[in-house]
């Protein structure tokens, strides 16, 4: 991956470019960054920046055959280590699930492991680290670089690694070796052994700035208006995973049909609510959950208007209108309920609850709600 194909972090790159002219490339790197952001095709883009034959002061040259093969992530000297699922006489270790994490990395760079799991098809079993990975890790360490140059080993999510894969990795980066560099990518740093932590230069990638996000969005959209872009850029705070898979769930058409639905709560008129139910129910469980979430969403901008805290109210155009009109009408009782109750509903979601009956319940709970504050 060339630097040019990663969206935003102008300063992150040209900084992690110029250590690299200026020969600090310190062996084990781990950049650490929230989900969406980036994390991944920045290392991808630092390790074809190492292994290009001629690399100019913004970029790799991505053209060279180092390049070329890189791109694809099937340069020789580029191991690729993540999580994989423990499976009955399957070996434990990246190799044999190579190609499908590179699939799965070629289609989307910013990969997250909902994505990977997804392509594993592998429903809800866990992927895991364990020792298998850390021998690959140390077996691959052993050969020798194929071009005669760097060897690059990216870990993705190391966060994942047993305490007994960990031990063995720490050791590896114990000793460092020369022309060798590990470059992490982890979205919780948290989880991860302090002693690793600390063998580990960090490389702190934030999340997106909304302007980024958006102007992706539109390019990926040209339907969407500058507007409706920027006001999901703004509620994915900077996750560009999260952008794409708002504008697919149809960001208009949820703003609308919570706001109605939000009113005929509020005015307690039962059979338009009955109406929305029915329409709850025609919605994939997917788009019911997103809406309960959209609602959280609007529901918490509310809560910063009702507050006075104008300045982290997020919301742009139409959204922002409804904002400002219905703050008022809420105390800080019925807003936390309303949380309360949404958040619940999701939950209730989740477990596959009845989806009429779910939502006509929650209808009947808001008009409580509202008959109370008013
Ligand atoms: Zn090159």
């Amino acid at each position: 991956m060339l630097f040019a194909s990663v969206i935003g972090h102008a300063t992150l790159k040209a900084k992690l470019i110029g250590n690299i002219r200026e020969g600090r490339v310190a062996h084990a790197q781990l950049f650490i960054g929230p989900r969406g952001s980036g994390g991944l095709p920045l290392a991808l883009a630092y390790a074809q920046y190492l292994l290009c034959q001629a690399p100019d002061a913004a970029d790799a040259c991505g053209v060279c055959d180092d390049c070329r093969q890189a791109v694809k992530l099937e340069h020789p000297d580029l191991h690729l280590i993540f999580p994989i699922y423990f499976e009955d006489k399957k070996p434990r270790t990246c190799d044999h699930l190579t190609p499908a994490w590179r699939a799965a990395v070629l289609s989307e760079p910013y990969l997250d492991l909902d994505r990977w799991r997804d392509h594993l098809s592998g429903g809800n079993k866990q992927l895991r680290m364990g020792v298998g990975i850390a021998q690959e890790i140390q077996s691959r360490l052993s050969m020798k670089s194929f071009r005669g140059g760097y060897k690059v080993i990216v870990v993705w999510q190391p966060e994942l690694m047993d305490v007994q894969a960990a031990n063995k990795l720490l050791k590896v980066l114990e000793e460092p070796m020369p022309n060798t560099v590990f470059l992490m990518v982890c979205n919780e740093p948290d989880q991860l052994l302090s002693t690793i932590l600390s063998r580990t230069q960090s490389v702190k990638v934030p999340a997106l700035k909304p302007g980024e996000v958006a102007e992706v969005l539109r390019v990926e959209n040209p339907e969407l208006s500058a507007e409706e872009a920027m006001s999901i850029a703004l509620r994915s705070e900077g996750d560009l995973l999260e952008a794409r898979s708002l504008v697919q769930q149809g960001e208009e058409e949820l703003f609308v049909f919570f706001r109605d639905w939000l009113r005929a709560c509020y005015t307690g008129a039962v059979p338009t609510a009955a109406a929305f139910s029915e329409g709850f129910h025609g919605m994939s469980r997917d788009k019911q959950k997103a809406l309960m979430q959209y609602g959280l969403y609007i529901i918490r901008q509310c809560m910063f208007h009702w507050q006075g805290a104008h300045e982290l109210v997020r919301t742009v155009g139409q959204e922002h209108e409804f904002v400002e009109k219905f703050a008022p009408l809420l105390s800080l009782e019925s807003i936390s309920g309303l949380r309360v109750e949404l958040e619940t509903a999701h939950v209730h979601i989740e477990r596959n609850a009845h989806s009429k009956v779910l939502f006509m319940d929650l209808s009947y709970r808001l008009m409580a709600l509202f008959k109370k504050a008013r």
